[in-house]
């Protein structure tokens, strides 16, 4: 019961040490052999429950894998401006939960090369985009911005290996479900096997493991 059993790297483990967590909550203890292992998920977690260090831990472990100086920069530059290609996307039903995402995987991501972004709706759009254009490996994103972003070609999907849909109930509650759908199925997100997605829920209704069957392959099924 120790983050130390789960074969995380040197930058996670410092890291995870400097947030003072010593014990993963449940959630964290298995999801994160489960992450590690390749496999899709789906996990019924409630809030509180330590659900977002259960995905960006092993998320940020298998980038820094690659070793701390390689990783994959992907961003096309035209004079000041850039568009992004994140290797992970974690979506999230509001502003209020993307902030709280970026500012845990900000601590994750210390000292390592991987710079998260976050962009959400209700705020200036340039400023997201001055900020994109530093680099993005981690973008943490409410769906209706991102599909702005995506349509204003600022971000680009085709490279995102890791996708998080986190308060899944939640965002379909809040009617995003075809922002979801475009986000996933079209503007080149790569397929369910060649990409490794992870879903959140605290709750598992139809409409949920509809969108399980469609975004998930062989996933595992946790509830905690
Ligand atoms: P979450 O469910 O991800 O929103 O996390 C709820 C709260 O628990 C946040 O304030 C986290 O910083 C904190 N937390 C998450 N995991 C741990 C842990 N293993 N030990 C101590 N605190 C934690």
């Amino acid at each position: 019961d120790s983050f130390e059993d789960c074969e995380l790297g040197e930058i996670i483990r410092n890291n995870i040490a400097l947030s003072k967590y010593t014990k993963p909550t449940p959630v964290q203890k298995y999801s994160i052999p489960i992450v590690l292992g390749h496999r899709d998920l789906m996990a019924c977690a409630q809030t509180g429950s330590g659900k977002t260090a259960a995905f960006l831990v092993p998320i940020l472990n298998q980038i820094y894998d690659k070793g701390p100086g390689q990783v994959p920069q992907q961003q096309r530059q035209y004079g000041k401006r850039t568009k992004q290609y994140p290797i992970a996307l974690v979506l999230a039903p509001t502003r209020e939960l993307a902030s709280q995402i970026y500012d845990e995987a900000r601590k994750f991501a210390y000292r390592s090369r991987v710079r998260p972004c976050v962009v959400y709706g209700g705020a200036d759009i340039g400023a997201q985009m001055r900020d994109l254009d530093r680099g993005c490996h981690m973008l943490v994103a409410t769906p209706g911005r991102l599909v702005d972003m995506v349509e204003r070609g600022k971000i680009g999907l085709d490279y995102c290996k890791f996708l998080v849909l986190d308060e899944a109930d939640r965002m379909l509650d809040m009617g995003f479900e075809p922002q979801i759908r475009l986000i996933v199925e079209k503007n080149g997100m790569p397929a369910s096997g060649e990409r490794q997605t992870l879903m959140f829920s605290a709750t598992f209704p139809k409409e949920i493991q509809i969108l399980a069957r469609d975004f998930l392959e062989n996933y595992v099924f946790l509830a905690v």
